[in-house]
Parts: structure tokens; C-alpha cells; sequence
């Protein structure tokens, strides 16, 4: 006799995603977390129309929405010009808006909604190992007094990061390359920004600098810090100081930093495993996913959601699989993300190369920018 259904490690946004959705399809469900309170860090902070839509689905998009600050346009510059001002009021969806939410908040409405329905999040409870034996799998979990607790699910998800227990176990590789680009992070509070708080790029000779507004006064800050030779180690977390410098050179208007909530410095690395399942174990999260800026939560959540409904499905009172649909889980997840970084590249690209023709004058459809460069 099982625990539980499904056992998930990691109550990351990912992990209580997967949970939400599973008990909403009836699944019993244990989620474990190592750590001893859900971060604090407003880490991922954009939640896109997609994401919402999904999150609707689960029954906290509204709650969200709510939390969050809705951005309606990034603004895009260059040497000082506007280059031009992508508006989100075309996008095909109930949530025509970037949704600023910090990811302390996300799992914050996560974990309050698991509370709701009488699911807890079992803090400072590790994943020590597991054993799929076929028909279940029996894992050893340590409570934060050192006692070991031997447990029986149907099921184990891995939500535990990009670090984490269950793909090593699994032996699966995490795959991919990190940008020799070094960034530098801070959530800080701007005083001086001359315009409505939008998402602001701008193109400077040093890098790129992008501000994205969180709440009044309060933004993300991220720069590019230049090109670093292969093997140098990754730029210490920046000062307030040095962010100040940044922004007397690259964001024009005197804008000035104070009260940082968070400095970081950070490179991209796109990574992923090659499947997602070994009999009875799924991966999920993180290292599900090739990771760029801003996917992480969004890619892992949305994931999730998408999925929960195969898991679900492969989970019936004697935790039968059928391989058919848990199979399901690993090559819908795969074709779906490569279409959606496709989607987005050539999303991306497209942009770019509209923006570029409109500023040297040589667009002939500067509608498709968005609203034009007025603002
Ligand atoms: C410092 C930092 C800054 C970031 N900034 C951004 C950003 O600006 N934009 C962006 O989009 N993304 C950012 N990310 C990435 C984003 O936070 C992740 O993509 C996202 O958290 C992934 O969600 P997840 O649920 O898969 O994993 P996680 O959030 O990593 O959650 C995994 C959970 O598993 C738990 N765990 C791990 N091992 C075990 C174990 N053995 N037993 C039990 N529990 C375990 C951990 O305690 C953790 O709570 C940042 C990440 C970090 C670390």
C-alpha cells in the first residue's frame, strides 16, 4: 500500500504547479521541500500571457494578477533615441499584458492555494535517494531533526532544481552550454525615471540595459557586464555602487538606485535533459528545460499544467501505467518546448529585424513594431 499517489521533490513554482493540478484531477498528492521557507527573491519575475491563461486553468490567475504589475509596452532605445514601443495589446489572449510578479509572490499564491484545498508543503525534508522497483518507488526522505523516513509512492516527480538529487540518480545529463556573457542583477528602487513605468531596453556601446518595473519605485535591473574568456570565473555580486555607474552611463536623465532588495550577477545557460521519465520517475522544473532569461518558472509552470494531465492520467488506485500515455509526457514536453523557443526566436528575430529597418528608415510594414516610436 502506497503513501501517496504521486511524490513530488521540490516545492520550487514548479513542483507546487504540478501539485495544484494533480489534486485537481484527484491525484494524492506529498510534495517535500528541503529548504525551510520558500525564497524571498523576486528571481522570475515576468508571467506572460501563456502562463496566466494556464494559471487560470489551475484557478490563481486572478489572485496573480492581482499580486502583480501589469506592463502594457516596452519601451526600446538606442545612443539615446527611441528606437520604437512594442505594445502586448495585439497578443490573442484574456491577459494582453507582461505580468511583473516577483517569484516570492508566485509561490507565495502557490503555496497559500495548496493550503486551501489541505495540501502542506512538508518543509526540511530532503530527498535522499529513491528505488523504482516496478511497481512503486520507496524513497528515503531526512527530516531537519536528522530522522530518516522510508516512504512508498506510485509515482516521484523531480521539481528539485537545477542541482538536482533525482537527475543525478537517474543519471541523466544535463545538457547544453552557459553564454560566456556575464550579467549583473539588481532589484532596487529607482528614483527619477522619466516616463510610465514600462520594460526600458536600451542599446548602449558598453551592453544592454533593460529595467523592468516590479512595483511603484521598485524595478529589476539587468545590464550585460561584456564577453569573459572561456574558463574565468563568474563577475562577483555586484554593489549599489556599481549599478549606480551603470546607469549614469547608460540610461540617460540622472536616474538613481537606492534601497537594494537584491544584487546579482548571473550567466544564461540553456540546458536541458534529453528524456524526462525512467519507469516511475518524471522529471520536472528546471532542468527540464533549455533555460534563457525570464523561462525558467515560465516554461517549468506552464509545463507542468500542460502534463500534470498525463501523470494524472497514468495514475489510477493501483498506480498502472500504460505506456502509452506516459510517453506522452516525454515527447509532448520536448515538441512543445522546441516550438516555443522556435516560436520565440523567430519571434525575436523578427522583431529585431522590423525595429532595425524602421530605424534606418528602410521598413516598409512599421506597423507590425507597434505603436511607433513617439513616446
Ligand atoms: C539566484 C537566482 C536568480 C534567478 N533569477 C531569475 C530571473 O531573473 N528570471 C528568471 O526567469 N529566472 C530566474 N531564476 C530561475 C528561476 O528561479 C528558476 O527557473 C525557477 O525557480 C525554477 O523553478 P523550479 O520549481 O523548477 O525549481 P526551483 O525553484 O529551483 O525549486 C526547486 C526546489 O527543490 C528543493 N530541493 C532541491 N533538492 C531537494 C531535495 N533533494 N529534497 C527536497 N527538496 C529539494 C529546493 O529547496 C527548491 O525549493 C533565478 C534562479 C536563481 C537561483
Amino acid at each position: 500500500m502506497t503513501n501517496s499517489d504521486v511524490l513530488i521533490i521540490g516545492a520550487g513554482p514548479v513542483g507546487m504547479t504540478m501539485a495544484l493540478e494533480l489534486a485537481r484531477y484527484g491525484v494524492k498528492v506529498r510534495i517535500v521541500d528541503q529548504a525551510a521557507h520558500r525564497t524571498d527573491l523576486s528571481k522570475a519575475l515576468i508571467v506572460g500571457s501563456r502562463t496566466l491563461e494556464l494559471m487560470d486553468r489551475a484557478g490563481i490567475a486572478d489572485k496573480m494578477v492581482a499580486a502583480g504589475y501589469k506592463v502594457e509596452a516596452a519601451h526600446l532605445s538606442a545612443a539615446e533615441q527611441t528606437i520604437g514601443r512594442l505594445t502586448f495589446d495585439g497578443v490573442q489572449s484574456a491577459y494582453r499584458f507582461a505580468l511583473m510578479l516577483p517569484q516570492s509572490e508566485t509561490e507565495r499564491i502557490l503555496e497559500e492555494s495548496l493550503a486551501k484545498i489541505g495540501i502542506k508543503v512538508d518543509r526540511e525534508v530532503e530527498l535522499l535517494n529513491f528505488n523504482d522497483n516496478g511497481n512503486t518507488v520507496v524513497a528515503t526522505l531526512r527530516h531537519a531533526n536528522g530522522t530518516e523516513e522510508t516512504t512508498e509512492a506510485a509515482w516521484l516527480i523531480g521539481c528539485d532544481g537545477a542541482h538536482s538529487t533525482v537527475r543525478q540518480q537517474l543519471g541523466k545529463e544535463f545538457m547544453g552550454t552557459t553564454s560566456p556573457i556575464d550579467w549583473v542583477l539588481a532589484d532596487v528602487h529607482l528614483e527619477g525615471v522619466p516616463r510610465i513605468p514600462e520594460i526600458h531596453a536600451i542599446w548602449h556601446t558598453d551592453g544592454v540595459l533593460v529595467t523592468f518595473p516590479i512595483e511603484a519605485a521598485r524595478y529589476r535591473i539587468i545590464a550585460d557586464a561584456g564577453t569573459v574568456p572561456d574558463g574565468e570565473a563568474q563577475l562577483p555580486q555586484p554593489t549599489l555602487h556599481d549599478i549606480q555607474n551603470i546607469l549614469d552611463k547608460r540610461y540617460p536623465g540622472g536616474v538613481r538606485a537606492t534601497d537594494a532588495v537584491w544584487l546579482s550577477a548571473f550567466r544564461i545557460s540553456e540546458r536541458k535533459v534529453a528524456d524526462y521519465r525512467a519507469g516511475r520517475v518524471f522529471l520536472g522544473g528546471e532542468y527540464r528545460h533549455a533555460r534563457r532569461l525570464q523561462s525558467g518558472v515560465e516554461a517549468g509552470a506552464t509545463d507542468a499544467l500542460a502534463r500534470t494531465g498525463n501523470v494524472a492520467a497514468v495514475t489510477d488506485s493501483m498506480g498502472h501505467a500504460s505506456a502509452q500515455t506516459t510517453m506522452i509526457y516525454q515527447h509532448q514536453g520536448l515538441e512543445q518546448l522546441r516550438a516555443a523557443i522556435n516560436e520565440r526566436n523567430n519571434e525575436n528575430n523578427r522583431e529585431q529585424e522590423k525595429l532595425l529597418g524602421q530605424k534606418l528608415g528602410q521598413s516598409d510594414n512599421a506597423d507590425a513594431v507597434g505603436e511607433a516610436a513617439s513616446a
